[in-house]
């Protein structure tokens, strides 16, 4: 007998619900991996893992860590489907030497819905418009499918791409925005050209603070900064190259960020031991993509130190949380492409 669910809005998802989810996921995503990826065959054959035996987290915690290195230059042993049903590549720099990963149309499909949830739980809607300070790319870059999910929620975007503070300001003008997204480093160098004057009158609701894959500092103090100039709420917004953008967002309690759960399994482990930490305690981020068929990653090294917040957002939401990442590891033996992604950036 097949068992159906359904999703009573006004019943909040119970944490062993999620729980049970991963867990199904994870087994999948281990059995598929093991049977599709070169990678992932011998990762798990040398260290003894039986695929079809994952039957909890703690099964799950054996299977080794993976990382950066072992993409860089070899992304075609990771890959699960055949190279005709790949639709888009990404890369940290462009260059065969850094880390590079692939989607089918389907998977950036599914980002643009996580994108379109992530903006929605920040207030756009119908009337208004997202302005994209992303640099334009090439087809289904980054820019376009943050456009797309703009899009979804009912309102309209417009990619601006990187100017100075006064170009962006124009086209605010012109656009009539009401909401801006970029890069962490961006916004807050733009922000700097402001020298103290208020940007309030420009009406913004809302300012995403990306994190992209390159790593910046973001502190409270920043945060500050940017709200004071421009009169608004700034959020901080993670994701990686690797994971697709969109990880994890704030809501409008601003008390750490929501977690995509559905498409993420997150780990914090101690750095030094890869053993795995709990909740509040500060590590290493580590991804498993659940709904990944064409490079799925399991187990993978961000190099990025958090902590996961279980419990009640301020929001009300009982969601898993990370805080802001605080600092980057670049391991010694890593061979170090440039984070300052053409993409992703
Ligand atoms: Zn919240």
């Amino acid at each position: 007998m097949t068992r159906k669910y359904s999703l009573d809005k006004d019943q909040p998802i119970k944490r062993e619900d999620i729980e049970r989810y991963h867990l199904l996921k994870l087994s999948e995503v281990i059995k598929y991996t093991g049977a599709k990826s070169p990678f992932y065959r011998s990762l798990y054959a040398a260290a003894g893992i039986d695929t079809d035996e994952i039957k909890s987290f703690d099964d799950f915690s054996k299977i080794p860590l993976t990382e950066p290195r072992d993409l860089i230059g070899r992304p075609q042993l990771f890959c699960c489907l055949p190279q005709s049903e790949i639709f888009r590549g990404f890369s940290a720099d462009g260059t065969i030497d850094s880390v590079r990963v692939f989607y089918t149309k389907d998977e950036l499909d599914r980002i643009v819905a996580s994108i379109a949830a992530a903006l929605r739980t920040l207030g756009l809607r119908r009337g208004d418009v997202l302005q994209i300070m992303f640099p334009p790319e090439a087809e289904w870059g980054c820019d376009y499918l943050v456009s797309r999910a703009a899009e979804a929620c009912g309102a309209s975007a417009v990619v601006t791409g990187h100017d100075l503070l006064e170009g962006q300001v124009r086209k605010i003008v012109e656009h009539k925005s009401t909401m801006l997204i970029g890069s962490n480093p961006y916004i807050y160098a733009i922000t700097g050209l402001a020298e103290g004057r208020d940007l309030d009158w420009l009406g913004i609701k809302s300012i995403i603070m990306s994190r992209g894959c390159n790593y910046f500092p973001f502190d409270e103090s920043i945060r500050r900064e940017v709200e004071a100039v421009w009169g608004c709420n700034a959020y901080d917004q993670y994701g990686t190259i690797e994971t697709g953008l969109a990880v994890s967002i704030e809501c409008k309690a601003q008390d750490g960020l929501h977690i995509n759960e559905a498409d993420f399994f997150v780990e914090i482990v101690d750095p030094e031991s890869g053993e795995v930490l709990e909740p509040g305690e500060e590590g290493e981020l580590v991804f498993t993509t659940l709904n990944r068929r064409c490079m799925p990653l399991v187990r993978y090294r961000s190099g990025d130190i958090s902590n996961l917040i279980e419990g009640k957002c301020r929001c009300g939401a009982e969601i898993l949380r990370m805080e802001g990442v605080k600092r980057k590891i670049i391991r010694e033996d890593e061979r170090k492409p440039s984070r300052l992604s053409k993409t992703f950036l």
